[in-house]
């Protein structure tokens, strides 16, 4: 984590304070590197450890947060790089990744495996022009892509992102939604004892929920989902999700015991959090994570006293349709009146390719059951399957249940 967060710093500030130039086609495959050693050098200062940082296409993601992003870059940086910001979360999906709040709980970091980030580099130019392209686009904001190598040469690779939810409101219900039904269903009497968990589709169609979202807000997401997912299917992605965070206004944040300050941390993160971070294992990263965690934040476990969450949406996502009410989209009735609910969504786990490894296992989970049900299905199949799920789950469009397995 220290090796992570020095290196952002020397980094992203390295090529921040030169004169911003319009980008080149060798932007978007260059690498930066930094050594860094207890003595330190004249690029880079000294270091507590010695570790290696690759900064990839620097100029590329810079013109990505300032320009379309809309990020104030000397916030970026403080977020990242002021005292003992990340708080660690374990690793909550199948792939063994780790995700990392900032202090200010607006960015994640979370690291990837290298074929993601292969791919990220590969694909970086259709993304950098897709986000131009569409501005109020739903996919993961891609704010950095690092790299970090251990002496005994491990590497560690990593991408920083946008937290979809807000750090002041409370998140009452989470779903991660493919339009896949096989082996889609969070135990609903687990989801009973821990309302934080993130749902799946099955739990969604079961509750017959429904995004409330009056004709023009729909309109407006059924088109943005469709491009978004139509560039997904090129690029030739699958299993990727819409996460979508539920706030109701009635409920507000009294589930959560917080102070004027804010001086608890709120349960908003917990879909992720709850499970806090034991890293197991004794490999040689299991063991350097959980020294840096113990480094890096002490109270890490603790009440989170200390951590600076804002009171009020600070601003930055104001100007995008989909997170302009409070960070996020407000709910709306047939009229496109404001109602009670705000939606956090965002289509996230974008860096899967549709491989081999996957192709197998589309044949041997369609074995016993649905070939078109099951989540892994060639991205073409599976972006359409994504898109008429996501139009059928809001309201008037008929729901999800034709999309559940016989
Ligand atoms: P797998 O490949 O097994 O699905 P993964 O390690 O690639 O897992 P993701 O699918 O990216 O992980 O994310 C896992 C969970 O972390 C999500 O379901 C969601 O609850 C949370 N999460 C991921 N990205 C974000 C984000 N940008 N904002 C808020 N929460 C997020
Ligand atoms: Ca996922
Ligand atoms: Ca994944």
């Amino acid at each position: 984590m220290y090796n992570m967060l020095t290196g952002i710093r020397i980094g992203v500030s390295r090529c921040q304070a030169k004169i911003k130039r319009p980008l080149t086609d060798e932007d978007f495959t260059a690498r930066h590197k930094f050594s860094f050693d207890i003595v330190g050098n004249e690029l880079t200062p000294s270091a507590k450890y010695d570790f290696k940082f690759k900064d990839y296409a620097p100029w590329v993601f810079r013109e990505l947060r300032e320009d379309y992003f809309r990020l104030d870059p000397a916030d970026y940086l403080l977020s990242l790089t002021a005292k003992y910001i990340l708080s660690e979360l374990g690793s909550p999906g199948k792939s063994g990744s780790f995700f990392y709040f900032s202090r200010d709980y607006r960015f994640i970091i979370k690291t990837i495996h290298h074929t993601e980030h292969k791919f990220l580099r590969r694909i970086l130019k259709s993304y950098y022009t897709h986000v131009k392209e569409n501005p109020h686009t739903l996919l993961s904001r891609f704010y950095g892509l690092h790299r970090v190598k251990l002496p005994h040469g491990r590497k560690i690779h990593f991408v920083i992102m946008n937290n979809l939810f807000p750090p002041h409101k409370d998140i009452h219900e989470t779903y991660d939604l493919k339009g896949s039904t096989v082996g889609r269903l969070y135990p609903e009497e687990k989801a009973a004892k821990n309302p934080r968990a993130t749902l799946k589709d099955l739990n969604w169609i079961n509750r017959g929920k429904s995004l409330e979202l009056g004709p023009e807000k729909r309109a407006l997401l059924t088109e943005q989902l469709r491009r978004d997912a139509e560039l997904l299917k090129k690029l030739y992605v699958m299993d990727y999700s819409l996460l979508i965070g539920i706030h109701n206004m009635q409920r507000g944040n009294r589930d959560n015991v917080r102070s004027n300050t804010l001086k608890v941390f709120s349960p908003t993160v917990p879909a992720i959090r709850r499970k806090p971070t034991s890293i197991k294992g004794t490999s040689p990263e299991a063991m350097a994570m959980r020294r840096a965690m113990r480094e890096s934040d002490p109270k890490r476990l603790g009440a989170h006293d200390s951590l600076d969450l804002p009171e009020k949406d600070t601003g930055d996502r104001q100007q995008f349709i989909f997170y302009q009410d409070e960070g996020g989209l407000q709910a709306t009735d047939e009229a496109n009146s404001p109602q009670d609910t705000i939606y956090y969504l965002g289509v996230i786990d974008i860096l899967t390719p549709y491989t081999m490894l996957k192709r197998v296992e589309h044949l041997w989970k369609g074995c016993s059951a649905d070939r078109h049900k099951i989540s892994p299905v060639p991205p073409t199949e599976y972006g359409n399957r994504f898109f008429e799920f996501m139009k059928a789950i809001m309201r008037g469009g008929g729901g999800g249940e034709k999309f559940k397995a016989e």
